[in-house]
């Protein structure tokens, strides 16, 4: 086997873009993926969503931020993996968002819309919401806000990883699992890897880096580090046989958590939960009760597709460890430096989205240039919102809790303006014939 320059363990969406950028970068570089194909642990059972990141507006712009620059970046280089798909947000009587916040929350997402590539938003009275939804419990219905979002061919995406990766020369060795990482003088000399049938095989690269997920601590661990601490976060899907329907939908559920409905070719995919999983990684089941739980919510808005047969999967979020409420968890990426440990040329990376690989991976891969003496690339300047949500991205920069103020005070001007001037665009008509 040759010296690599860099090593990868974990073929996900975060490992497979470390391949990439790795292999722009010119480096030697190897990806060992336990499981016999690319992408088919957290990365197969997302929502399928190239978004926005609406949910962390309020509370973590950046991310929301960088999350549409990449929706820009990918509709240019590949709009082949990319649908738009209109989404309706019905309110119904007696939940606590009402339209008018709603609606607030989507003109700020608006800013982003040029990025995007997205319509403006726009109000549909409760008889529109039920014509272009068919059926959409009516009863209750005081109306919905209609936005786009991008649904994106996850397993067209990793295929292109795979290729632009080994077009560069980068080696993925599927099937192969890291079961040891042997340190000596302060740095990692070899991973050892197993293929399940009695074969063992050594790896020796300059750097390795650590892209497993949810199994990001336990790789961590085989090395003697103990600093990726990460909180698994559980997420489950109900997967909805037969003909989708025309549009995505998010509506709110019990406890006010956000569902999502994500149509896909052949099915429907209705969720995600989000709750703490205590357990190991690899011990990970969908319960009778998140199953049902998600069934009846589902037939609470469209109790014809809740009828339908089913199945479900789940998924771990591999969040870094931060103190505060699980709602508010930056999904920022964070790479480990172990030198503080011990270990020169060892890194880890934990979090992000599938949305935000292109730049997980052009992190590690310059933290990556610096152990190799090399100076990393300076990133391609892309424009962002201007006017005052150009500004909030700003004062996020200074820090969470700035970011977090200046989000409220903006929400809380849009939601001014929508009193005092109307509430804005209206009909599904209006929305079809907004900018894109
Ligand atoms: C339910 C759910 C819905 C989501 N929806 C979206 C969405 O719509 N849009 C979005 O942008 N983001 C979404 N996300 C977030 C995002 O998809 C994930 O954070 C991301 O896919 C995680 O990718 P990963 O590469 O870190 O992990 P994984 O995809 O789990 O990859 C880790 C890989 O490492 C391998 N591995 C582990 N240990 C070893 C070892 N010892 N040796 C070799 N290989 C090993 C595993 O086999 C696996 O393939 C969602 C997440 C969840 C859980």
């Amino acid at each position: 086997m040759p010296l690599y320059d860099l090593a990868i363990i974990g073929g996900g969406i975060a490992g497979l873009g470390i391949f990439e950028s790795a292999g722009r970068a010119g480096l030697r570089v190897v990806l060992l993926e336990g499981r016999g194909v690319p992408g088919r642990e957290t990365t197969a059972v997302t929502s399928g969503l190239l978004h926005g990141g609406l949910r962390y507006l309020p509370y973590d712009v950046a991310t929301s931020a960088l999350m549409c620059r990449e929706i820009a970046r990918l509709r240019g280089a590949r709009p082949d993996l990319l649908t738009r798909e209109a989404f309706l947000w019905p309110v119904y009587r007696g939940e606590r968002l009402g339209l008018g916040l709603i609606g607030a929350l989507q003109d700020e997402y608006d800013a982003f819309a040029g990025l995007r590539g997205a319509r403006r938003h726009a109000r549909l009275s409760s008889d529109e919401a039920v014509a272009v939804f068919p059926g959409l419990r009516r009863e209750g219905l005081l109306g919905a806000e209609v936005f786009d979002e991008w649904r994106v061919d996850v397993p067209g995406l990793v295929a292109s990883l795979v290729d632009a990766g080994r077009a560069a020369g980068g080696e993925l060795l599927t099937g192969w699992r890291v079961v040891a990482l042997s340190a000596r003088d302060g740095r990692i000399a070899a991973a050892t890897a197993e293929d399940g049938r009695g074969g063992r095989l050594e790896i020796e690269a300059r750097v390795f880096v650590n892209a497993a997920g949810p199994g990001a601590e336990k790789v961590a661990e085989l090395a003697g580090a103990s600093s990726v601490r990460l909180r698994l976060r559980k997420g489950v899907h109900l997967v909805v046989a037969g003909e989708p329907p025309p549009h995505g939908l998010i509506f709110t559920g019990p406890g006010g958590r956000r569902i999502g409905v994500y149509p896909r070719p052949t099915e429907t995919w209705v969720g995600p939960t989000d709750q703490a999983h205590d357990g190991p990684p690899d011990e990970l089941a969908v319960s009778e009760g998140e199953r049902e739980g998600l069934r009846l919510a589902l037939a609470a808005v469209l109790p014809g597709l809740a009828a339908r047969p089913c199945r479900a999967v789940a998924g771990l979020r591999p969040i870094p460890r931060r103190s505060g409420a699980a709602c508010l968890l930056s999904r920022e990426h964070h790479v480990f430096d172990h030198s503080a440990e011990g270990l020169s040329n060892f890194v880890s990376v934990a979090g992000g989205k599938l949305t935000t690989y292109r730049p997980l991976g052009e992190d590690v891969v310059a933290a990556v240039l610096r152990k190799l003496g090399r100076t990393p690339p300076p990133r391609p300047l892309v424009g962002g919102p201007r006017g005052p949500v150009g500004a909030l991205c700003a004062f996020a920069a200074r820090g969470r809790a700035v970011g977090m103020a200046a989000s409220t005070l903006l929400l809380a001007g849009y939601a001014v303006r929508r009193v005092l001037a109307g509430r804005g665009r209206a009909g599904w008509a209006a929305f079809e014939a907004g900018t894109r």
